[in-house]
C-alpha cells in the first residue's frame, strides 16, 4: 500500500489528508508512519475487518473458535484496538488543549511528574508501560495540569516506539504552550524485553527530550532533582 511522507495527498473530496492529520504530523515532527488512506474507514468498518483477520490468526494457530471461551476473542480484540490502546491514532482524538494566561505570573518551571505510560510496542505488539515526567517554564501562557496527563495518554495510544513518543510529547508541548522550554523523560519497561527475546525482567528503558532552557545543565538538573529519578533503581 502506498505510503505517504510528506501528506500531500488529497482525498475524494480533494481535502489535505494532512488537514484531517492535524498538527502533531506536521513535517517537523516525528510522525507516526500512516497510510494516506488512514481516516477514510470508520471506525465500524475496522473493526469488522480486525475482527475477520484475528479470527483468522487465532485459528492458524489451532485454537478452536466454536469454544465459548475463545469465540467472542476477535471481537473483543478488534474493539480494543480501535477504541481503546490505538485510539491515539484517531486525529479527533486528540485532547483540546484550552490555554490560560499566567496570571500566577509564576515564572520558574512546572514539573508534572510519574504520569502513566501505557502503550504498545510497534515491533511487537506487546506493552509498553512506565512513567512519564514533563514539565515546562511558562512563557506567559498555562494549561490545566490534567492536560499533561491527556497529552501523554493519546500519544500513548498507539503503536509506538518510545524515542518517537517522547518527541511526540514534547513537540506537542511546545506547541500548545508557545514555548520551546519543554523536557520529556519516559522510563518505561518493555514487555518484548522482558517475556520474550532477552527475557530481561530488570531492565527498563529511559528516554528525554530536553529543549530550550532545559539544554543547560543547571535547568536539566533542577528537573531530574524535582522527578526525583533515581536511574539506579527499576521502574
Ligand atoms: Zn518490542
Amino acid at each position: 500500500m502506498e505510503k505517504t511522507n510528506g501528506f500531500h495527498h488529497t482525498n475524494g473530496n480533494g481535502q489535505l489528508v494532512a488537514d484531517m492529520i492535524g498538527d502533531d504530523h506536521s513535517l517537523t515532527s516525528p510522525k507516526t508512519p500512516l497510510n494516506y488512506d488512514a481516516f477514510l474507514t470508520s471506525d465500524n468498518e475496522k473493526m469488522v475487518k480486525i475482527e475477520h483477520h484475528f479470527r483468522k490468526i487465532m485459528e492458524t494457530l489451532g485454537l478452536d473458535l466454536e469454544d465459548e471461551s475463545l469465540n467472542g476473542t476477535p471481537y473483543r480484540v478488534a474493539k480494543m484496538f480501535v477504541n481503546e490502546i490505538f485510539s491515539g491514532l484517531k486525529p479527533d482524538q486528540k485532547p483540546r488543549m484550552m490555554v490560560f494566561d499566567n496570571n500566577f505570573k509564576y515564572g520558574q518551571m512546572l514539573v508534572e511528574k510519574n504520569i502513566s505510560v501505557n502503550s504498545t510496542c510497534e515491533h511487537h505488539f506487546l506493552p509498553i508501560y512506565g512513567k512519564a515526567h514533563v514539565a515546562y517554564i511558562s512563557s506567559g501562557k498555562v494549561i490545566g495540569l490534567s492536560k499533561l496527563n491527556r497529552i501523554v495518554e493519546y500519544f500513548s495510544r498507539r503503536p509506538q516506539v518510545q524515542e518517537r513518543l517522547t518527541r511526540q510529547i514534547a513537540e506537542e508541548l511546545k506547541s500548545v504552550l508557545k514555548t520551546e522550554d519543554v523536557a520529556v523523560v519516559i522510563e518505561a519497561k518493555h514487555m518484548c524485553v522482558m517475556h520474550r527475546g532477552i527475557k530481561d525482567q530488570g531492565s527498563s528503558t529511559i528516554t528525554a527530550e530536553y529543549c530550550g532552557s532545559f539544554k543547560n545543565a543547571n535547568t536539566r538538573h533542577e528537573f531530574i532533582q524535582f522527578t526525583g529519578m533515581n536511574l539506579n533503581r527499576n521502574v
